[in-house]
């Protein structure tokens, strides 16, 4: 099926041709033919990505008269970002039509300029719900003519607690105007706004409702809570040339996030409510144009981030319900193309993933946190792809050879490849050579003395005992607090005069011991070994029997 099919105008056509769309998208070919007539109303459950914009968009311009000043079109969408991407594409797909005006209508930009445009005709609004309200308000929007309403991310809009402005606006427009209303998600609330506003409306689903794209790929991770920012580097670092979107609970997080990373080398950027519109719109310009490679965000401040190509989106923290799960991990996978959702978990939120996972129906794999080995690979891989593409400058360089190939002519091949890759992956190098492996098992159920028999416990030394007036409390605790291992983990403590035992389940010993490799107790440095076995019972080792630090 292509465009023409639709019998969309010519100027249209061409308008689409330009930005170049070939065929339509699934959601396109469902949408466009049942509104391209203006004549019904209609529910379409869509992601943003699914090319929901021009189905809605085309058959809206379409219906359009522009040779009069009169407001006809209306659309409402959550954010200013969204509001301007709709504009930006709405003026594309009309761009060979005489005279079409659109006019964007958003807070936190000049009041003034938006009272002149519009003033001077707007066929079609696009809008945030808030602003529209104030230009209604002052008589300067007239929506008493309006034939279409959009209503663009509305389970956002109600998220973000537009329902009274929405309310508001409808009541402005004539009964007899159609509706369009597009969502990710169908929650309640909608429901009763669809049952209040709309006759009889198409319902249209791409994909299932209340889901994501299946081309999204769900990974997680389980973290100590004190090794969360060191697990999102390697993350990061396992990916060269991600362009990726991390997620964090509060605006302080999300500030501290980017911070470390662009103090740790990482083209980074936040956005989040406490910036003012001037940055934030510098921030989402260098996001867009891919001058920064990670954006931090807030849940609030990403909503309508509408950036394509988005190769990551990192639940740095989990958000509280699957409905925001679903629209963080959404900003990637866009337009048929493929992405991944990662989330980090610390072993005590593995119960929110599930609940997560049930409710919209994903599975997220876990995964262990690549080590340092894994993530020098990928990169010197990557530096090998690079150095085997075609020169860049090769006519520039041309006159230099002779006099490098003299300078370079005491090095062996294998000199000069190690060289090289060593000055391309130096950072990384420098970082992962002695980094400890930082992941932590999946399954942590509680020491189960049958089950450690069967699958084997492992009987470590630490060198802390009665002379350190230490309890098994204490051990436990300070076990648990260096190795981010649940206390219910723990198998049997034994305390002696100057040292101690303990157990926990075979999978957990090769973590255990990189943990408490700086680990110290006052001004102490803690020890822990395996302990050796000898005639069944375990001794401490040997060379340990002493030690103090
Ligand atoms: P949307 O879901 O409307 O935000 O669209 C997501 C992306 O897909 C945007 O970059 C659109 O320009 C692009 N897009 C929409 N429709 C098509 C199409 N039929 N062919 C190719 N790209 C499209």
């Amino acid at each position: 099926m292509s465009f023409e099919n639709f019998g969309l105008k010519k100027a249209l056509l061409k308008g689409i041709t330009d930005m170049g769309f070939e065929a339509p998208t699934p959601i396109q070919r469902k949408v466009i033919p049942e509104i391209i007539t203006g004549e019904t109303d209609m529910i379409g459950l869509a992601q943003t990505g699914t090319g929901k914009t021009a189905a809605f968009g085309l058959p809206l311009l379409q219906q359009i008269d522009f040779h009069s000043a009169v407001t006809r079109g209306l659309v409402l969408c959550p954010t200013r970002e969204l509001c301007l991407q709709i504009s930006r594409d709405f003026k594309a797909y009309a761009s060979h039509i005489a005279g079409a005006k659109i006019v964007s209508v958003y807070g936190g930009a000049s009041f003034r300029d938006q009272l002149r445009e519009v003033k001077q005709g707007a066929p079609v609004i696009v809008a945030t719900p808030g602003r529209l309200i104030d230009l209604i308000q002052r008589r300067v929007v007239d929506l008493s003519q309006v034939s279409f309403v959009v209503l663009d991310e509305a389970d956002e809009m109600l998220s973000m607690g537009f329902q009274e402005e929405i309310d508001d606006i409808l009541k402005h427009t004539p009964p007899h105007r159609k509706t369009w209303l597009f969502s990710a998600t169908m929650p309640h609330s909608l429901s009763g706004i669809a049952a209040k506003y709309m006759r009889n409306p198409v319902e249209i689903t791409a994909g299932a409702k209340n889901a994501m794209a299946g081309n999204i790929d769900h990974v997680h991770y389980v973290v100590r809570e004190k090794e969360r920012y060191l697990a999102l580097k390697r993350i990061i670092d396992f990916h060269p040339g991600i362009f990726g979107l991390i997620f964090c609970r509060t605006k302080n997080e999300t500030a501290e996030v980017a911070e470390k990373l662009i103090s740790d080398g990482y083209q980074a950027e936040a956005i989040h409510g406490d910036l003012s519109q001037p940055r934030r719109d510098y921030v989402m310009r260098q996001f867009r144009e891919r001058r920064i490679e990670l954006l931090v965000a807030t849940d609030v401040a990403a909503r309508g981030i509408d950036v394509d190509n988005i190769s990551h989106i990192i639940h740095f923290r989990l958000p509280d319900d699957g409905e925001n799960y679903t629209h963080r991990s959404g900003r990637t996978a866009r337009a048929g193309k493929s992405g991944t959702a990662i989330t980090l978990i610390n072993i005590k939120e593995k119960g929110k993933l599930a609940l997560i996972e049930r409710k919209t129906s994903i599975r997220s794999r876990y995964e262990k946190l690549p080590q340092g080995r894994d993530i020098l690979e990928k990169h010197v891989c990557a530096a090998v792809d690079r150095l085997t593409q075609p020169t860049e400058h090769p006519v520039e360089m041309e006159p230099f050879l002779p006099f490098l190939s003299e300078k370079f002519a005491s090095l062996t091949r294998e000199d000069l490849i190690r060289r090289i890759i060593a000055s391309e992956c130096d950072r990384f190098f420098k970082y992962y050579e002695n980094a400890p492996d930082i992941h932590v098992e999946k399954e942590s159920a509680p020491f189960n003395k049958k089950q450690a028999d069967q699958q084997g416990s492992q009987r470590f030394f630490i060198n802390v005992g009665e002379l350190d007036n230490i309890q098994k409390k204490s051990i436990s605790k300070l076990i648990c607090h260096y190795s981010g291992m649940p206390s219910h983990q723990l198998g049997k403590i034994e305390i002696y005069r100057a040292f101690s035992f303990f157990e926990v389940p075979r999978g957990s010993a090769e973590n255990l011991l990189t943990s408490f490799k700086h680990a110290k107790l006052g001004n102490r440095k803690v020890q822990v070994e395996l302990a050796e076995k000898r005639g069944g019972k375990n001794k401490k080792p040997k060379k340990k029997a002493s030690a103090k630090g």
